[in-house]
Formats: C-alpha cells, sequence, structure tokens
C-alpha cells in the first residue's frame, strides 16, 4: 500500500475515490465530475495536498485541530496505548487507566459544577446522549411530561437523528423523517437578520417580563445589538410559555453557532437565558463541541458569555481531532439524580471510553495548559485577529466582520447600507470560497458568510499571512 500510495497521481485518486467513496455532506455527483482534492500531509497550521500545493488551514480541519498537526505528544500517547492496551471497554463494571485520569482531568478544567463525565464516540453521539439524559432525569425527578427540548433554527448539534434534530438546519430536516418528537425550535440570534431592521425598545431591560411576541418594540430608529440580545433570548421565554412549562426538559444551543455561520450573540443573550432557565427550572445545555478547549479564549465557551450550564456536550478540541471522542459533562443536578436515584441508565456505546482516544485526549488538554493556549488566545492571538477583523470592514464587499477568540466571520454584502445581501443565485460564498481554494487557504463560506477558526497555535505571523491571504481573495471575489 504504502507503495501504491506513492506513485498515484492526484488523477487516480480522484478516480478511485468517485469510484468508491461516498462523502458527508457532499451532492455525490457533484465529486463524480470534478473529483475532490486529496489532502497528504500536514503540520502546524499547514496542509499539503496531492500536487505538493501548501495550504493555510484556516478552519482547523473541521474545527478540531486545536493544537495544530503533528504535535509529537499526541502521537506518542496513541502509541504508547495501542501497544499497552488497544481497547478495553467501560460496560460492566471495568475500566481502564487513561478514561479514569481523562474523567478526572476533564472535571478539573471544566467549570466547578461538573464532577462527572459520560464518555461517546463523537459529538453527534454526545447531543443524543443529551436527550436521553435529560429526560431520563425529569422521569426520575416524577415529571415525565417534561420531555420537550427547545433549541434553534441555524443552530447545528450533529447527523445522527437526535442531533440533526435538536439542530436547526432546514436542509437536513428535509431529508429523513427530522424532526424527532418533542423538539421545538427558536429563532437565532443573529442581529442582521433578526435585529437591524426592529423598531428599538423602549423599555427592554433584562428581567422584565416578557409582553408577547412582537411586543418588544416600540417607535424608534433600530434595535441595537445589546437590546436585540435580550429580544432574542426573550423568544425562549415565549415558547416555554407557548408549550407549557411543565412539559419542556431543556434548552440547547451553542455558545457561537459555528456551523451556521459564526453567530457570535450579543454579550446581553446567554445571561438573559441564563436567568430564563433559572426561572422555570429548565436545564441548560450547552454544546461546546467547537467553543471548548480554549476556542473562545477561555476553556468552555459558557465562560466566555457568563451562562452556567447543567450539561455540556464536547468532541472534537478535546483530543484535537487527532482521534474520535466526544462526551457529556454532567453537572451536580443532573448527576445527583442519576447516581443516586436512577438505577441503570440503558445506554451507551461500545466506544465510550476507548482507551487511546483517552490517551490522545489526556496529552491534548496537557498540552494545552503547557503551551499556555487558551490565555494565549484570551490575551494575544485572539486580540491580534480581532484587530485584522476591525481592518476588513473598510473593504467594499465586507458588510461585518466579527470575532471572539479565534472564531471569526465575514459578512459579504452587495451594498454596505443596510448590509443588503447578494441575491442567493450569485452564490457569492462559494465565488469567494473557490478562491481561496486556489489561493491555498481554508476559509469556509456558510451563505453569504466567510468563516475561520484557525489552529489555536497559530502565530501572530502567522495571522498576518491570513490576514493578507483573505484579503487577496476579497479581491478576487469583487
Ligand atoms: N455540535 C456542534 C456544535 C458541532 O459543530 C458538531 C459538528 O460540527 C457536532 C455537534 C457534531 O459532532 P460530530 O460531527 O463529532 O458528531
Amino acid at each position: 500500500t504504502e507503495l501504491r500510495s506513492k506513485t498515484r497521481t492526484t488523477a487516480d485518486w480522484q478516480a478511485a475515490d468517485a469510484a468508491h467513496f461516498l462523502h458527508p455532506f457532499t451532492d455525490f455527483q457533484s465529486l463524480a465530475k470534478k473529483g475532490s482534492r486529496i489532502i497528504t500531509k500536514a503540520e502546524n497550521i499547514y496542509l499539503t495536498d496531492s500536487d505538493g500545493q501548501r495550504i493555510l488551514d484556516a478552519m482547523s480541519g473541521l474545527w478540531c485541530v486545536n493544537v495544530g498537526y503533528g504535535q509529537q505528544a499526541l502521537i506518542d500517547a496513541a502509541t504508547r496505548q495501542l501497544k499497552e492496551l488497544p481497547f478495553y471497554n467501560a460496560f460492566f463494571q471495568t475500566a481502564t487507566p487513561p478514561a479514569i485520569e481523562l474523567a478526572e482531568l476533564l472535571a478539573e478544567v471544566t467549570p466547578p459544577q461538573f464532577k462527572h463525565v459520560f464518555f461517546t464516540g463523537s459529538g453527534s453521539e454526545g447531543n443524543d446522549t443529551i436527550v436521553r439524559m435529560v429526560r431520563r432525569y425529569w422521569d426520575i425527578q416524577g415529571q415525565p411530561g417534561r420531555s420537550v427540548i427547545i433549541s434553534r433554527r441555524n443552530g447545528y448539534h450533529g447527523s445522527t437523528m437526535a442531533g440533526a434534530s435538536l439542530g436547526g438546519m432546514s436542509a437536513m430536516h428535509a431529508q429523513g423523517g427530522l424532526p424527532i418528537p418533542g423538539i421545538e425550535h427558536i429563532d437565532q440570534p443573529y442581529w442582521v437578520e433578526h435585529g437591524q431592521h426592529r423598531p428599538a425598545p423602549s423599555r427592554l431591560k433584562a428581567g422584565d417580563p416578557p409582553r408577547g411576541a412582537g411586543d418588544e418594540g416600540d417607535l424608534g430608529a433600530g434595535i441595537s445589538r445589546e437590546q436585540f440580545g435580550l429580544v432574542a433570548a426573550r423568544w425562549l421565554e415565549e415558547k416555554i410559555l407557548a408549550v407549557g412549562v411543565e412539559r419542556v426538559a431543556a434548552f440547547i444551543g451553542e455558545p457561537i453557532q459555528g456551523a451556521g455561520g459564526v453567530i457570535i450573540p450579543p454579550a446581553t443573550y446567554w445571561p438573559e437565558i441564563q436567568r430564563i432557565c433559572d426561572k422555570y427550572g429548565i436545564l441548560l445545555v450547552s454544546d461546546e463541541v467547537i467553543t471548548g478547549f480554549g476556542r473562545t479564549g477561555r476553556w468552555f465557551g459558557c465562560e466566555t458569555f457568563g451562562a452556567r450550564p447543567d450539561l455540556m456536550t464536547f468532541a472534537k478540541g478535546v483530543t484535537s481531532g487527532y482521534i474520535p471522542l466526544g462526551g457529556v459533562m454532567v453537572g451536580e443536578r443532573v448527576a445527583e439524580a442519576l447516581i443516586e436515584r436512577g438505577g441503570e441508565f440503558e445506554h451507551g456505546y461500545t466506544y465510550s471510553g476507548h482507551p487511546v482516544a483517552c490517551a490522545v485526549a489526556l496529552a491534548n488538554i496537557k498540552l494545552i495548559r503547557e503551551l499556555g493556549l487558551v490565555e494565549r488566545v484570551h490575551d494575544d492571538v485572539g486580540p491580534y485577529l480581532a484587530e485584522g477583523f476591525e481592518s476588513l470592514k473598510a473593504h467594499p464587499l465586507v458588510g461585518d466582520a466579527e470575532s471572539c477568540g479565534l472564531m471569526g466571520a465575514v459578512l459579504l454584502v452587495k451594498d454596505k447600507d443596510g448590509l443588503k445581501p447578494f441575491d442567493e443565485s450569485v452564490g457569492i460564498g462559494m465565488v469567494c470560497r473557490g478562491h481561496c481554494f486556489r489561493e491555498g487557504l481554508i476559509m469556509r463560506a456558510v451563505g453569504n458568510r466567510m468563516i475561520i477558526a484557525p489552529p489555536l497555535v497559530i502565530t501572530r505571523a502567522q495571522i498576518d499571512e491570513m490576514m493578507a491571504l483573505i484579503r487577496r481573495c476579497l479581491d478576487l471575489t469583487l
């Protein structure tokens, strides 16, 4: 195989790819026509493709390679564990040292309410676990009627039946009979789409009672982002009251919606969501699959935005994507019920607590600590990226540019005045993405938003290089 890999050309790879490999979230026929790009190796923040082109990976793979590529400590941890004990499960009263040690370390790096973890193989499985766990919690509390979970349109929580149902992606819901019963959606806190054209409210402040849908606005010149954060959080309260408090189990959201286009909520949003969940006793779930492990400049996104969730889903950055692993951090309130009064929880996966994955996660988290990556994002490269993004606003195509930690989005507009969008048929994001692809930059397009989430090890000089590439691609898109 080694020999054959070396002698295959890009065209050979593409032909075999088209003949046998059905890619996720892909129009299969499109690959048969143009073939995919074959990535053969990577180091630090750079990929190399089968034609030898170097590409700056401003997406950390799929938001996961937090420590960058080629970290020897992770490779060594996997190798050692593969030799010593490649697999043993955590079913039937057994456990392995890496899984126990990781559980212990996660209790240390997560917010103080978290002392327990339930391992899964991915973020989607983590969110399936959330659905079963919150419903189980309310059963144990003697309130089985509390089964509805509220999430948001344009949120992303994975691709399994429950994960995709929690998510609010209409294209996903159009296929395969989704959503499953008992999931309700509210609108996202996206100011550009839902806020900028609203009249300004005269009296709205944190803690005001809701006055019904559409009643948040009086006359005025437009709602500020901060006011809009409160309005958007009130949609949760309205939904809870519409469904009936006695039927609502939990609210789930990503601190920053990633796949939805890096939608950074106003600072007022999450504290208000927290207040509403507390008021009605509803469990708050933070999906930290993207925002966990330093991405926003704190260990977890909920810490950046001032929420105190009862449950947290994680995956991706826990191993920097070197090997699959996910899980759910279970806060005291839920853990106490499950442990003391729950009996057997009829749920789990063969790879819950996989020893090799856990050994890699341990090495990864220790490396994040050793390199001080979380502080670095918070104090140094995060603010530096924000400056770069601020300067992008002068570009004629850019209606808005914002970042938080090392996540950012550039909104491409037809007219800066009123942030008027391009017609969808132009496919402006895909045009820009095409230029990035050719220029050696991985940037993702979500509609008219161009998004990035580079590895946390990126340096200031590399941010300069990335910004120059972004500017060049924007110029080419003009
Ligand atoms: N939750 C969020 C916020 C995600 O961004 C993703 C994946 O992108 C998932 C869940 C699903 O994780 P996985 O693809 O590991 O199943």
